[in-house]
């Protein structure tokens, strides 16, 4: 997907203020923070939504998401709390078409979202 802007970061071609990386995924600061912790995280390899990541390839989503509690770990919040959000499409709030997920922290976060 050569036009994504999360291939375009996953790549290096568009700067983004890094927190991890490996061979598979990329963790960056959101751009526009919604909570004093705002860090995105995205597999390298192209999804469009949700919907688009097959069984066979759950170990994509399962990564994410121990990605984040390490993240969490390693700065201090895992134990007061975070939150990890995935939108898919239009009535979940997708504005990105590569899928990512949010980690959220630093300030208590309301339930249920709007
Ligand atoms: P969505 O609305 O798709 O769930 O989340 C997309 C997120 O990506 C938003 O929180 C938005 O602020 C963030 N975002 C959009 N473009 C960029 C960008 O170029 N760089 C970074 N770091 N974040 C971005
Ligand atoms: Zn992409």
């Amino acid at each position: 997907m050569t036009d994504c802007i999360f291939c375009k970061i996953a790549r290096h071609e568009v700067p983004s203020r890094i927190v991890f990386e490996n061979e598979r995924l990329l963790a960056f600061h959101d751009l526009f923070p919604a909570a004093p912790t705002h860090i995105l995280l995205i597999p390298k390899s192209h999804y469009t939504t949700l919907n688009d990541v097959p069984a066979s390839e759950a170990v994509v989503l399962g990564e994410l998401m121990t990605t984040a509690a390490q993240i969490a770990r390693d700065n201090g919040f895992a134990d007061d709390g975070y939150r990890v959000v995935m939108n898919c499409n239009s009535d979940g709030g997708q504005s990105v078409y590569h899928i990512h997920l949010h980690l959220l922290a630093g300030r208590k976060l309301t339930w249920p979202p709007g």
